[in-house]
């Protein structure tokens, strides 16, 4: 069996698929701080597969594991530094689980994960795909020819920090004006009349409508931009904004479909009608995971040192 795990900012998801996809097991577990994670994510493995052995649903040799985690990771070495929602600081999460797999080890940021996962439940996969996750923050994962690229230092796709508007607000990243400053949860969050941003939408705040149409502006700026620079074949949306907010997708398809009518140049690329929105489906990025091992951008990746 494959083992993909997604390790969130406070829950670790974790699931086990055979050759063919079918899922044999899945178990969510407190993902932990620090080094912790390292702990949650060896008794994660444990458990999964001494529930598929009892089970007898498939073999429950471990051949191969994928995480994805929120943080910059070294892909190639599977070190995860600067993961501050989990408060990991450097930990070498691939090296630290390897003598518990009898095949390749990988890890991935959960952004790349999830466009994994994303483009394995598309009908007819592209041959290039952009995945825009629309969740705390902004980003992207590139899958081309089956593969996620991460371009050099891993940095492509990192389309919530390109700085678009010099009279915005900071970015956590120290920049102004970030795409992820209006297009994301994160600028979701705050005071809002009647206490949460969809209720203020529902009462129709203008403060509310003005932060979603900033919303839907800037998810369009990065579909655009993704579809203009890298000439994928498609661009899919997903993440907790996407899922979670009635129409987003829709007001994205529809600010797409205005642009190319005032510009015969947009009209000409078909953005809206190549924009796909990924499944409602929690196992998005935990099944991208276990797919990680065979889809890595490099042949190399880190090998268990089990002995037998
Ligand atoms: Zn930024």
């Amino acid at each position: 069996m494959r083992i993909g795990i997604d390790i969130g900012g406070t829950k670790a998801h974790a699931i086990a698929i055979d050759h063919e996809g079918v899922v044999l097991g899945e178990l969510r577990l407190p993902s932990g701080r620090g080094n912790a994670v390292l702990a949650t994510v060896r008794e994660a493995i444990t458990r999964l597969s001494a529930e598929v052995a009892a089970g007898g649903s498939g073999d429950a040799r471990v051949e191969s594991l994928g995480m994805g985690i929120p943080g910059w990771v070294d892909a190639d070495s599977g070190v995860v530094s600067h993961a501050v929602n989990l408060g990991i600081e450097r930990l070498e999460l691939g090296g630290g689980v390897a003598d518990l797999v009898d095949g390749p080890v990988r890890v991935d940021n959960d952004v790349n994960a999830a466009a994994l996962g994303a483009f394995a439940l598309l009908e007819q996969p592209p041959d290039s795909m952009a995945y825009l996750n629309v969740g705390t923050g902004l980003a992207a994962g590139i899958v081309l020819d089956g593969r996620v690229w991460r371009g050099f230092r891993g940095i492509a796709g990192e389309v919530g920090h390109l700085p678009v508007d010099p009279d915005g607000i900071v970015c956590i990243c120290g920049q102004i004006g970030c795409l992820e400053t209006v297009a994301s949860g994160i600028a979701l969050r705050g005071d809002w009349a009647g206490g949460d941003f969809a209720t203020a939408l529902a009462q129709g705040d203008a403060a509310a409508l003005h932060a979603r149409r900033l919303l839907v502006h800037g998810v369009a700026d990065a579909v655009q931009v993704l579809f203009q620079t890298i000439g994928v074949e498609t661009v899919v949306l997903g993440g907790g904004v996407v899922n979670n907010l009635d129409g987003v997708a829709e007001s994205v398809r529809d600010e797409l479909a205005a642009r190319a009518s005032r510009s015969p140049f947009v009209a000409s690329l078909g953005l809206a009608e190549r924009l796909r929105v990924a499944p409602n489906e929690a196992s998005i990025p935990a099944i991208g995971a276990a797919l990680l091992p065979e889809s890595g951008s490099r042949a190399s990746t880190v090998r268990s040192s089990h002995r037998r």
